[in-house]
């Protein structure tokens, strides 16, 4: 099946430069490159931090506020910074520091001023093939799954494990836990918010606009759907099942037999306003 690339929308991203920026410039043999500085406890002071406040919710209370002055040791990049800070780069579209655009492997000076701006939305990640869910997000994946979109979900996954199994298979983890959000290894994720699934679906949804396709895959196992003859089927299902319905579909991964309307108005209410918050961005 088409899969790759059918998840995600192609927008400019003005996002994560974190993996983008490398060691440019360190080659044997570049000159007039200059060293990062060196540890300077005489270099260290205060940095004046703007966040924006859709990331007010990350921060401590008493930093919620549209100027917050942070020590600043002297060392650390504006990616540790932001991070010491509850702020996992994830949730970071772009960084200024006294107003011009900067990258998290900077050094503030003291006084500086760094404003962080949350991912654009929709959000694009290149290459990417579906979701990982963490632990604890179970009827989010399923909601996910019922609209047809790629939902890896396992409720036993370490957090080593999910970070793993993202970087092999290309998924953007969705998690609640902003310390597997900072993991290095991590390729792509994001928190989701919301306590409830339905918030939580909606900010998934607004935040990556996938495409729909409700009712191609499997609630139970994520696997994908394919069209069943009736007759095919009609020794698994109950009489009234066979009698009502004649739209038949089965699981590819695990067989699990679906008929349209198996998830009756549930169904309905979730696709609605999923299709409602996708076509915000989509027009
Ligand atoms: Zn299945």
């Amino acid at each position: 099946m088409p899969r790759a690339g059918r998840v995600l929308p192609r927008t400019a991203q003005r996002g994560s430069s974190r993996r983008r920026a490398g060691r440019a410039g360190r080659a044997a043999g570049t000159v007039g490159v200059v060293p990062p500085p060196a540890h300077d406890v005489n270099r260290s002071g205060l940095v004046v931090v703007r966040a924006d406040p859709e990331l007010w919710f990350l921060l401590s209370r008493e930093r919620r506020r549209d100027r917050a002055s942070v020590p600043w040791d002297g060392d650390a990049t504006l990616g540790h910074v932001v991070q010491s800070l509850g702020v996992p780069l994830t949730e970071v579209g772009a960084l200024r520091l006294d107003g011009r655009p900067a990258s998290p492997q900077e050094r503030p000076v003291p006084g500086a001023e760094l404003e962080i701006l949350p991912v654009d939305r929709p959000q694009v990640v290149p290459g990417a093939t579906g979701f990982l869910l963490d632990v604890g997000l179970g009827t989010l994946a399923r909601r996910l799954r019922v609209l047809g979109i790629d939902a890896a979900y396992r409720n036993d996954a370490a957090d080593a494990e999910l970070v793993r199994e993202g970087l092999e298979q290309r998924r953007i983890v969705l998690t609640q836990d902003r310390g597997l959000l900072m993991r290095r290894a991590l390729w792509a994720g994001a928190h989701v918010r919301g306590d409830r699934p339905d918030d939580q679906l909606a900010d998934v949804l607004d935040r990556f606009a996938p495409p729909l396709a409700p009712s191609t895959r499997c609630t139970a196992c994520n696997g994908e759907l394919a069209p069943v003859a009736a007759e095919e089927v009609a020794g698994e299902l109950r009489a009234g099942t066979r009698r009502t319905y004649d739209e038949f579909a089965r699981c590819r991964s695990c067989g699990r037999v679906y008929w349209h309307g198996a998830h009756g108005k549930g169904l309905q209410r979730i696709v609605e306003a999923a299709r409602a918050v996708v076509a915000r961005h989509r027009g």
